[in-house]
């Protein structure tokens, strides 16, 4: 019987094949069988080392056709290019431009007081999530900066209306969707910039406060991307959804993982008007790979946003259902404290920490 969604997977590099497959049996559990098939295709940095390929077209075909995508992570470290360019994250970096990914989301959320370096912080307390422009902004100038006589690098910050606006309208329509009722105080939205200082930050701050006069049942906010750094640590609570220019967007999302537990824990969406690209917000942690220690939460948690954002899409409460059994059997594994992976303090490999999630799917 052919399920009603297609799910493809890239394994890809270092760790990437370990926490995808623990996340796609995480999820066919949650699932049971017929909704949701998996199927996986080559491609990243092992790839190209053995076919000169990174993202096959093959692969490429079937991304864009599936109804969503769930990545284990890509890129190694010394694979170049014949030009001496690195290969790096070039998969993703593909995937985002054709498929037009230009929302990278990340949720920030707290699943254990003791995982955060934060003081005085409850499990709960920080929820809130980043969402980062992933096409443009200063990393437009990718490849494209200039180096004037060895003596003046320059690289230039794109950002436009088109840009800015549907990030802007991308993070309300979040904010409306992650808070019930319209009378919710929590509905709000913080504009993460350096408007005093550059003009198209400025220009940034000025289209989402046009996009705002369309959510009235929403608040705004700002805040320069300095002070960001101290309030994300000091009052993390505050926040709903923060909407970032591209390079504060990818500064900050570390910042916001590492309150609540480091790399190893943190999901992220890259999202675009009709394809989903879900993995760990991690790399492929070579130091690590092979040896069955890594986290696979991060990419199980991709895996629970992508049913989200699937039974969203579809009005499948299926998908849904199953997106929040994951979520549970997670928090529940967490908080029962036996089966802990290693970098958040605890002995767990990557397979019993897989199997434990799997044994608490209710
Ligand atoms: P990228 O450039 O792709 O973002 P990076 O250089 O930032 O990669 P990561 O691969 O994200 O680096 O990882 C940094 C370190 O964090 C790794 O070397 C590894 O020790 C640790 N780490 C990352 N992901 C995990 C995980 N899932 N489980 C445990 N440790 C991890
Ligand atoms: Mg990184």
């Amino acid at each position: 019987m052919l399920a009603k969604y297609q799910v493809a997977t890239i394994e890809g590099d270092g760790i990437g094949p370990e926490v995808c497959q623990a996340a796609v049996l995480v999820l066919k559990e949650a699932l049971g069988e017929g909704i949701v098939s998996f199927d996986d295709f080559p491609g990243g940095a092992t790839h190209y080392v053995k076919s000169g390929q990174v993202l096959p077209p093959d692969t490429f075909e079937a991304c864009k056709n599936a109804h969503a995508m769930l990545h284990g992570a890509a890129g190694l470290p010394n694979v170049t290019y014949p030009d001496g360019t690195e290969v790096g994250n070039d998969l993703h970096l593909q995937l985002r431009f054709k498929l037009d990914l230009y929302a990278n989301v990340r949720p920030i959320r707290l699943y254990q007081a003791d995982f955060s370096p934060l003081k005085n912080r409850r499990a709960g307390d920080i929820d809130y999530v980043i969402v980062r422009e992933n096409t443009e902004g200063l990393y437009a100038s990718r490849g494209a900066g200039v180096l004037l006589r060895g003596e003046v690098a320059t690289d230039t910050l794109v950002l436009t209306r088109k840009g800015c606006e549907r990030i802007a309208r991308f993070a309300f329509d979040l904010s409306r969707k992650r808070n019930g009722a319209p009378s919710d105080h929590k509905r709000r939205i913080t504009v993460c910039d350096k408007a005093n200082i550059l003009r198209s930050y400025a220009f940034f701050r000025s289209v989402c406060d046009d996009v705002a006069k369309d959510y009235p049942d929403v608040s705004i906010d700002y805040s320069y991307v300095d002070a960001m750094t101290v309030h994300l640590v000091k009052r993390p609570e505050f926040y709903d959804v923060i909407v970032a220019e591209n390079l504060f967007g990818d500064i900050i999302s570390d910042l916001g993982a590492a309150t609540v537990g480091g790399m190893g824990i943190a999901p992220s969406g890259e999202l675009g008007d009709h394809h989903g690209l879900f993995q760990g917000a991690h790399g492929s942690a070579p130091d690590i790979a092979g040896q069955n220690i890594a986290s696979p939460l991060a990419t199980i948690l991709s895996g629970s946003f992508m049913l989200q954002w699937l039974g969203d899409r579809h009005a499948d409460p299926r998908l849904t259902e199953a997106s929040q059994r994951v979520d549970r059997a997670v928090e529940l594994t967490l908080a029962q404290g036996k089966t802990i992976p290693r970098d958040l303090g605890g002995l767990a490999s990557c397979t019993e920490m897989t199997q434990a999630i799997c044994r608490n799917l209710k």
